[in-house]
């Protein structure tokens, strides 16, 4: 996989040679989301792309809610998408909603009309499609095509005033039935739909189309570069035609690049809108899921998103980005910010037969073995204590390190113990083992005896806390772009784990959101959700490790 580090993109050599050329003074740009779910991290990358490039250039970027469907959208959405934008890092100089435009809007199209550039359409939907044509074949010509001026405005004033049902008529602009693009023969403008709209309410029983709304709320607004994913390059010829026959002051430039995607992800608000309405996920904010709210919970910082984001570049060429790429920065961000501790997942208790009973030390261990400055903390260590079930093996493989019988491992920032014997329950489970510890070997004395070749992490049996730990696998299983396979068989059954241990005392005072290095477990946050004064609840963010290499050119 190639990643480009480069802050350079063909959007910003447009805009470069737009202001060195004199076309533009100022540039503005607008993130417009529809308000119909949450965002996810494709939109991050147009939020990244859109708001820096402003301010690359000391220009502004709105945030545009594009609400022309009554029936999909929402104030919860409204507030999220508010909310995640800011939490990414990124101040909007305007925040309008499309529809403040809809009486604009709806001037423009009587100008059409006026103009014999629009026309009120009986044909019902299916007859419309039939009529559209194929890619190899022209259109055919509406009957309702050469209606007459004063008809027209008749019946789209009839149309608002609410004279007709849901579907009846249409108001289509007339362009060109044998255009080679399909967007260009006679598009529907507008539709009735009296439906409740989240913010005109019943005002209006008419509503644009988003090709005939987009490019004049563009223009509205002055934005000079509406920049959106490939999908649009089709529709660019009609968005020019609408922004030139309406007469609008402005003219906006529409340029296109290649949306995100990444494996093992959906990332459309439709499908993921799906699995929080089948409860494949918690909510739109389960931390398996790629939304902005979702990675938030997880633990993603806004950095780690942002550089994500930038290193992914901005091309026109459709492609694949690898989910591990992701983790890679989530890791490089915390790695210098999260304070370590250990943790043991899956706890097994651990006897010193010889350390003093009732004794408890404070064993003084590094934060960070590769920052000198991350100090040190005070770990309560005693005569019990919990390894990892994984960290003992009765019958161990050839190459396993860790504690078996008769071996000798180091406990981190602690000292050496060596296993003598262990105890099964009646169902042949072990459920303790007793070791001896050698008090020479203390972590920090320089004891250069001898060596072990093993070591693991534990906590204080005592004096340590309760936790869960969230262990997350993909959601989606299969990567296979076979459209054919509904993404909710692609399910992965397994996606999340949850485990019952604890954590050095070190970590009583945690708060939501607060990020944590597990030793040899790797970065964990505490759950805003679920994690209570006592009732700790971690979502593992990434592993320690990656097979990941971005190569820096
Ligand atoms: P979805 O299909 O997920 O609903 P959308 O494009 O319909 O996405 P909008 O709310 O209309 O969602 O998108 C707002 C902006 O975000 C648009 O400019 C759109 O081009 C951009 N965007 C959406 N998805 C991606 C993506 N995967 N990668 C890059 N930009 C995206
Ligand atoms: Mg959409």
């Amino acid at each position: 996989m190639s990643t480009e580090i480069t802050s350079s993109n063909f959007i910003k050599n447009i805009v470069t040679s737009d202001i060195e050329n004199g076309k533009h003074k100022k540039i503005i740009t607008r993130f417009p989301p529809e308000p119909n779910g949450y965002l996810h991290i494709g939109h991050a990358k147009s939020i990244v792309l859109n708001f820096e490039l402003a301010d690359e250039f000391k220009g502004n970027t709105n945030l545009r809610f594009d609400d022309t469907n009554p029936t999909k959208e929402d104030t919860e959405y409204v507030e999220s998408i508010k909310e995640d934008v800011q939490w990414l890092g990124f101040n909007w100089d305007n925040l309008y909603f499309a529809s403040d435009y809809f009486e604009e809007m709806y001037k423009r199209a009587i100008l059409l009309i006026k103009k014999e550039k629009a026309y009120v359409c009986d044909l019902t939907p299916e007859e419309i499609r039939t009529y559209r044509g194929t890619l190899k074949e022209p259109g055919t010509e509406s009957p309702y095509r050469n209606r007459s001026v004063e008809e027209n405005l008749q019946l789209f004033e009839k149309m608002k005033n609410g004279d007709f049902k849901d579907g009846e008529k249409v108001l289509r602009a007339k362009i060109d039935m044998k255009s080679a693009n399909i967007n260009m023969r006679d598009p529907i403008i507008y539709r009735i739909s009296h439906a409740e709209h989240h913010n005109t309410g019943t005002n209006w029983c008419i509503y644009p189309m988003y090709d005939f709304a987009h490019p004049l709320e563009d223009a509205i607004e002055g934005i000079t570069h509406s920049i959106c994913t490939l999908e649009f390059e089709d529709h660019r010829p009609l968005y020019d035609w609408i922004v030139r026959e309406c007469e609008m002051e402005s003219t906006p430039q529409q340029i296109e690049f290649a949306r995100l995607n990444i494996t093992n992800t959906v990332m459309s608000k439709r499908k993921l809108k799906l699995l929080v309405d089948e409860k494949v996920v918690d909510g739109w904010d389960d931390p398996r899921m790629p939304t902005i709210a979702g990675l938030r919970r997880r633990g993603y910082t806004p950095e780690a998103v942002r550089n994500f984001c930038r290193a992914i570049g901005v091309a026109r060429a459709n492609s694949v980005v690898d989910a591990a790429m992701l983790e890679h920065f989530i890791r490089e961000d915390l790695n210098t910010k999260a304070p370590r501790a250990m943790a043991v997942l899956k706890p097994l208790k651990l006897v010193i037969t010889n350390y003093p009973e009732g004794e408890v030390e404070m064993l003084e261990i590094e934060n960070n073995p590769d920052d000198e400055n991350a100090g040190k903390r005070l770990v309560p260590f005693s005569r019990e204590l919990y390894i990892e079930q994984e960290d003992f093996m009765e019958n161990p493989p050839k190459k396993y390190f860790r504690l078996f019988p008769g071996n000798e491992v180091r406990l981190k920032g602690a000292y050496f113990v060596k296993c003598n014997n262990f105890i099964k329950d009646d169902n042949g489970n072990i459920t303790e083992i007793h070791c001896t510890y050698d008090p020479e070997t203390k972590s920090g004395t320089g004891f250069t005896g001898r060596k072990v070749k093993g070591t693991i992490h534990w906590v204080d049996a005592k004096d340590s806390i309760p936790a869960e730990f969230r262990i997350y696998e993909p959601l989606i299983l299969d990567n296979d772009t076979d459209e054919e396979k509904h993404f909710l068989e692609q399910i992965n059954p397994s996606s999340m784990e949850v485990l019952k241990g604890f954590v050095e005392t070190n970590m009583k005072n945690a708060k939501i959101q607060d990020k944590y290095q597990l030793f040899r477990h790797g970065y964990f946050n505490v759950d805003p959700k679920d994690s209570k004064d006592n009732n700790l609840v971690l979502n593992r963010i990434v592993s320690l490790k990656s097979s990941f290499k971005l190569d820096k050119k």
